[in-house]
């Protein structure tokens, strides 16, 4: 399995736009890791995790080819994990050519966000639409809490995410020839359902929602405290192991830090702090 990290921020990216902390202004100053485009990563190349608005540019970045993508899984549908922009130009009117057929993955409740999405940028599209998906080459598969489904060789289980109940915001485990990858941003909460299932494997690659600094918890998401301690309980519970990758990702400026100040900090604790641009291969 190879994945490319193409983005680790929250919200709008890393410095924040106008934004005068020490973390923005140092980040400003210091570039390359500290430089954080919004959350997504893309596996062997196929499969995306989230299409959103950074997406499609950090692919130009890092040598990947968009055009290749078959495969899209929306962990949910808010601004910096969807681009309804970058969806419609699937549509032939935009002169695509020799599109690849996309099989999408998402709650139903997501689906509907997302069509909203795509109807602000082009009110004549409907994702649900037959004659869309056969213009605009796609499917949509609705999938739900606890939902096993099989993708070409990838096994992929769905879970709840607690971060958004409106639209069942989700977060995934994909299983690749041997490989487990729980990518687990955009968490609020990682139920006691949710871990009856992640503690059936052993994870090879973790990446864990590190929105906030610990004590700087706004809500709907994971902060570092709360991350220390899933990391612990999951080396407890023999899910990872001192082989496994641990990364925490979907980074803000607020009571976080530039890269290596936290990567000091995190590597006390048996993970590491995701950039973006980096490659991850295990076979
Ligand atoms: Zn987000
Ligand atoms: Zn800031
Ligand atoms: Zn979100």
């Amino acid at each position: 399995m190879k994945i490319t990290v193409l983005g680790t921020a929250a919200a709008t990216g890393m410095p924040l736009a106008f934004c005068n902390c020490e973390v923005c202004k140092n980040a400003r100053k210091n570039g390359k890791k500290d430089i954080r485009k919004r959350s997504s990563i893309l596996i062997n190349g196929e499969m995306l995790i989230d299409l959103g608005p950074d997406s499609i540019n950090a692919c130009n970045m890092y040598n990947e080819d968009a055009g290749k993508i078959k495969y899209l899984l929306q962990t949910h549908s808010h601004s910096d994990h969807f681009d309804g922009g970058h969806f419609v130009t699937r549509w032939s009117d935009y002169a695509t050519k020799n599109l690849i057929h996309l099989d999408i993955y998402c709650s139903k409740g997501t689906a509907l966000d997302i069509n909203h999405w795509i109807k602000e940028n082009e009110p004549s599209l409907d994702l649900f639409n037959e004659s869309c998906k056969k213009n605009l080459n796609y499917d949509v598969h609705l999938v739900k809490h606890g939902d096993s489904f099989n993708v070409d060789d990838y096994k992929i289980i769905a879970l709840d995410s607690q971060h958004d109940s409106r639209i069942e915001s989700l977060f995934y485990i994909i299983s690749y020839k041997g490989k487990n990858l729980l990518y687990a941003t955009d968490v609020l909460k990682i139920t006691d359902e949710a871990w009856n299932i992640i503690k059936k494997y052993k994870l090879d690659i973790v990446f864990l929602d590190q929105t906030y600094g610990e004590g700087y918890n706004n809500g709907g998401h994971l902060d570092c405290g709360e991350v220390k301690e899933i990391v612990k309980y999951m080396y407890e519970e023999e899910i990872v192991n001192n082989n496994s990758k641990i990364y925490a990702t979907h980074i803000s400026h607020e009571g976080n830090n530039i890269h290596e100040i936290m990567e000091k900090e995190a590597s006390l604790y048996g993970y590491h702090i995701a950039y973006d641009g980096m490659q991850i291969n295990i076979f």
